[in-house]
């Protein structure tokens, strides 16, 4: 039988203890809660029984369960082969937390850093002294010897400085980075004019962090922009990959992973046609196919 690769993911909730300014589903924290066991059980045998042997469990922030270790030990019971967990990792600083955690029978994580400074993370997040958890939370878990990825949103605040934010995770020794252009549920208006950054202006800032991240040794991923955008070179090729393929549950309340990406009325005469994964649909119909021209 062939393994579905699709990825499966549990969402224990939305509340998390960031207030990211690119997170539609979230909402603050409220108390210390145990996750209902039956409520993951019935979940995860509908992915079992599709199949499914890869689970990423996210929220909101999953690590605000203080079961979460629980729901992680009956996953790998019920036959899950790998099971990550998506966090902002600011309560793996606790070195405790973390060992717990690690030792549940986690395969991996993925953290989101949005900024190489304080300013510039913390400003994403609304949350002061988050980057300085989120960092400890990292170096815990490479201490612990742990497969760390690290998710980054490109937004018009932080493109100038990916490169930064590259070196910064380079140092930190994680294992690979994937950049991904901002996605705005619903469609982007003119309410988001302050977070969205025009591709065209960003691409060659995308750029040079591909060239950082290629010297440190990095590797990393870039999803949402096109390889035209970037340079349209087997560099830029070899970079581009599709948004994260998740297939979260009905409850989940930041869903918004699955790629909605399409082509152009020029893409056609491009010569990358089949091997691009296009612009994302709400940025084209908010700014045209202009900044998207054929390699
Ligand atoms: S197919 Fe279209 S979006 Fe993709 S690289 Fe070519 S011009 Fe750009």
């Amino acid at each position: 039988m062939t393994e579905n690769p699709k990825i499966a993911g549990l969402s224990l909730g939305g509340e998390c203890n960031n207030r990211c300014v690119f997170c539609f589903g979230s909402s603050a924290p409220a108390g210390e809660k145990q996750y209902p066991i039956d409520r993951a059980k019935k979940k995860l045998e509908e992915y079992r029984h599709a199949d499914m042997r890869r689970l990423i469990i996210g929220g909101g922030e999953p690590t605000l369960w203080q079961n979460l270790t629980g729901v992680v030990q009956l996953a790998r019971e019920m036959g899950f082969a790998e099971v990550q967990v998506q966090t902002n990792a600011r309560l793996l600083s606790y070195l405790s937390t973390c060992r717990e955690l690690v030792e549940s029978g986690v395969a991996g994580y993925s953290v989101g850093v949005h900024g190489a400074s304080s300013a510039a993370h913390d400003f994403l997040t609304k949350t002061p002294g988050s980057l300085v958890q989120t960092l400890a939370g990292i170096q815990n878990l490479k201490r612990l010897g742990q497969r760390v990825v690290v998710n980054t949103w490109i937004v018009k605040s932080n493109y100038r400085n990916l490169g930064e934010i590259v070196r910064l995770l380079a140092a930190l020794k994680v294992d690979a980075v994937r950049m991904a252009f901002v996605r705005v549920p619903g469609g982007m208006t003119d309410q988001e004019d302050w977070l969205v950054a025009k591709q065209e202006m960003a691409g060659s800032q995308i750029r040079s962090a591909v060239i950082v991240a290629q010297r440190q040794g990095l590797p990393l991923s870039i999803a949402g922009v096109p390889p035209c955008v970037l340079g349209g070179d087997a560099g830029a090729q070899s970079v581009c990959a599709s948004f994260a393929q998740i297939s979260f549950d009905s409850d989940a309340p930041c869903s918004w992973t699955n790629s909605h990406t399409a082509k152009g009325p020029e893409c056609k005469r491009c010569r990358l046609f089949d091997d691009c994964a296009g612009a994302p649909v709400e940025y084209t119909e908010r700014y045209g196919w202009s900044e998207f021209r054929p390699v």
